[in-house]
C-alpha cells in the first residue's frame, strides 16, 4: 500500500488521493469531483483540482494528458502504459513489456541519443466496444 509522502496529511487530500487510486477508469477532475462529494459534500470543484495539482506534483498520483479531452488522473505510478478506446474514450493500462523497452532503445531514429524513458499509447476499439457491435 503506498502511502501520501505528504507530511501534512489534510482529510480531502487523502479522500480524493484515495478516490484516485481505487479507480481504474483514469478520471478527469470533473469526476474526482462527483465522487468526492458523495463523501464530501461541502468540498468545492477548485480544491479538487488544486488538490489533484498537489498530489500530482508530489509524484503520488500522475497526470496524463492527451491531445485531445481534459487532463486525467492516474492513480497507478508504476512504470506503464496505455490503451485508449476511440470510441467510448475507456483507458486502460498496460504493463510495460520487455520488446516495447528494446524497441525504444534501439529505434534507428533514436541513435545518439540517450534514453531516459518513453511514453506510449494505443489507440483502438476496447474489447466492450467490440462486444456491443457484434
Ligand atoms: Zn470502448
Ligand atoms: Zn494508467
Amino acid at each position: 500500500m503506498q502511502e501520501l509522502s505528504h507530511r501534512r496529511k489534510s482529510k480531502q487530500r487523502g479522500l480524493i488521493f484515495e478516490i484516485v487510486r481505487s479507480l481504474k477508469s483514469h478520471p478527469t477532475a470533473d469526476e474526482v469531483y462527483e465522487i468526492a462529494r458523495l463523501t464530501m459534500p461541502a468540498v468545492s470543484l477548485g480544491t479538487v483540482y488544486r488538490n489533484l495539482r498537489l498530489l500530482a506534483d508530489s509524484g503520488d498520483i500522475h497526470e496524463v494528458q492527451f491531445e485531445t479531452g481534459p487532463a486525467r488522473f492516474d492513480g497507478m505510478t508504476e512504470e506503464h502504459e496505455h490503451f485508449i478506446c476511440t470510441k467510448c474514450g475507456a483507458m486502460r493500462d498496460i504493463s510495460p513489456t520487455p520488446a516495447m523497452k528494446y524497441a525504444a532503445a534501439t529505434h534507428p531514429d533514436l541513435i545518439g541519443h540517450s534514453i531516459n524513458g518513453y511514453k506510449l499509447s494505443f489507440n483502438g476499439i476496447c474489447s466492450e466496444c467490440n462486444k456491443n457491435h457484434s
